[in-house]
């Protein structure tokens, strides 16, 4: 008999399954099932859908004060901090990535919670300069029922930063994890209530995209999209959400330039490309996937970097030493195979890496790969979403720029220069929603985080995230004019408007 953890749907303040249907969750370095989830069908989503709205109108939180949802998140924040080790567990479990990685990035996910929770506290309405005496207010009101649909990359971190945007606005949640690394989200439920949040205003609910992801999406009874994802996920939700006029905020995929300069120590550029490019296995959507360096220092760097490159520690996510963990799945190994042999058919070079791997025979891992490759090449312009990284050589700053610009994709970019005036200059002239100058993935919650182009629709983090979870209502309080009004005489009996109407 399997002993295999079955982690149900949270809906309406309790774990319950959704159906006899099951999907197995694989821990990608070991190839074995960690646990099953649900998968949700279409009459249940509906269900959860009606209780979500009876939530929301009950008032029971989109109309409590601003500091029970204070108080609320920030206990949710306390309660996470407790119990990181087992949160960090059960995502590189998930995900197969190295645990001093997930120590690193959980231990942050908390202020996600804390940050919204002081917007929710201290988020103030407006008075306009209305003409008149008139008092025109604007508040901002919470949505209704809002749908997140999260990656498996940033399991926790990706959903805690959607979930904390929306309950710190008012709304009530339904969160669609990925099926494969759905597990530390399914946790929070729990977590939430004992921080104090009514039933019901966050449900989790798991299966797969086309499926339950779609299901949820396709409702007309929801507020709001927020997705995390592929263009092709995108596409696949707008047509429908369109007709609903319900609005989508797409955080989608990547191609980040890392661009080089003369000025910046070869050593410190070689560690900065390292960490821009192999963290997290190249599986994020701002994996410095393309380094563009200049010529002047690209003979040296590439003999540095393709050294360390080869030094990096392939291993199990669980051993403290390891740098390079799992890709999330073996259609990722063969997406990451079929890229590199692409990029030799169009001439480019492998330096290092290129090739499958396993630890103890198992698991689907990656060599961190480094190839020499045009600006022009499939490689260099599209997403592979693992080790795989472009090297070009650039000959001016003003090839750098193009060439980074180069691409449908805008999401993040980073300078590496000690060149004042360039690093403006460059930072300026990158078509892209985040640049760093001398970094590489520093993100913050007070941070809007969000691309352009191709790369997506709107922001997480800041003050704006916390606003698109919200409507602005105006109200025109008329405190001295007469109303507008029809003259009483006949022969004047056409509408005299007062002179702020523009009816
Ligand atoms: P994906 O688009 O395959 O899946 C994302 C989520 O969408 C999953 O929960 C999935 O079940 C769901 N989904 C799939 N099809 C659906 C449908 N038809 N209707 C509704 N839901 C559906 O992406 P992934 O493989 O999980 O994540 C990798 C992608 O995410 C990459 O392109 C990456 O760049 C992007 N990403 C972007 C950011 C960002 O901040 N911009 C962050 C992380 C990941």
């Amino acid at each position: 008999m399997s002993t295999l953890l079955h982690q149900p749907n949270w809906v309406n303040g309790a774990y319950q399954s959704a159906s006899e249907e099951r999907i197995h969750v694989i821990n990608p370095a070991t190839e074995s099932a960690i646990a099953t989830i649900d998968s949700t069908p279409l009459q249940t989503v509906n269900s959860i859908i009606s209780s979500s709205l009876d939530n929301f109108s009950s008032g029971i939180w989109s109309k409590v004060d601003a500091s029970t949802r204070f108080n609320v998140l920030s206990k949710a924040a306390t309660l996470l901090r407790l119990r990181l080790p087992e949160f960090i567990d059960l995502e590189t479990q998930q995900t197969g990535r190295p645990i001093r990685e997930m120590k690193a990035q959980l231990s942050r996910v908390p202020e996600w919670l804390e940050y919204f929770a002081s917007l929710a506290r201290t988020h103030e309405g407006r008075v306009t300069p209305f003409k008149g005496p008139v008092v025109n207010t604007l508040i901002r009101l919470p949505l209704g029922v809002v749908v997140q649909i999260t990656p498996w990359n940033h399991p926790l971190l990706i959903a805690t930063k959607k979930i904390a945007a929306a309950l710190a606005a008012g709304n009530s949640v339904i969160v669609k994890p990925s099926e494969s690394a759905p597990l530390s989200v399914l946790k929070m439920g729990q977590l939430f209530q004992e921080a104090g949040l009514p039933d019901g205003t966050l449900q989790i609910v798991s299966g797969y995209g086309r499926e339950t992801g779609k299901f949820l999406c396709e409702s007309s009874l929801i507020s709001k999209i927020d997705l995390t994802g592929g263009l092709a996920t995108y596409a696949a939700i707008a047509p429908t959400a369109s007709k609903h006029l319900i609005p989508i905020i797409a955080e989608l995929g990547g191609k980040a330039p890392v661009c080089m300069f003369p000025s910046i120590s070869v050593e410190k550029g070689v560690k900065a490309a390292l960490f821009a490019s192999f963290i997290a296995s190249g599986q994020t959507c701002v994996t410095g996937s393309r380094l563009l360096i200049h010529s002047d220092i690209y003979d040296e760097f590439v003999d540095l970097l393709v050294r360390r490159t080869k030094n990096l520690r392939v291993g199990a996510p669980t051993d403290e030493k390891t740098q390079i963990g799992a890709v999330i799945s073996r259609a990722s190994v063969e997406r990451c195979s079929a890229f590199v042999s692409q990029s030799i058919d169009e001439g480019g070079k492998v330096l290092c890496g290129g090739s499958p791997t396993s630890v103890d025979g198992k698991g689907y891992f990656f060599q961190p790969t480094l190839v020499e490759t045009k600006a022009s090449s499939n490689l260099a312009c599209n997403e592979v979403f693992g080790p795989v990284i472009a090297l070009v050589r650039c000959e001016s700053e003003e090839e750098i720029v193009k060439v980074a610009n180069a691409t449908s994709f805008a999401l993040g970019a980073s300078v590496w220069t000690n060149d004042f005036s360039q690093a403006h200059r460059v930072a300026e002239n990158i078509d892209s929603g985040i640049v760093w100058i001398n970094g590489h993935h520093l993100n913050d919650p007070s941070s809007p985080w969000g691309g352009f182009k191709e790369s997506g629709l709107g922001k997480e983090n800041g003050i704006e995230a916390f606003e698109s979870y919200t409507k602005v209502k105006s109200t025109i309080i008329n405190y001295g004019q007469e109303p507008t009004w029809f003259d009483d005489e006949v022969e004047n009996a056409r509408p005299r408007l007062s002179p702020n109407t523009n009816q």
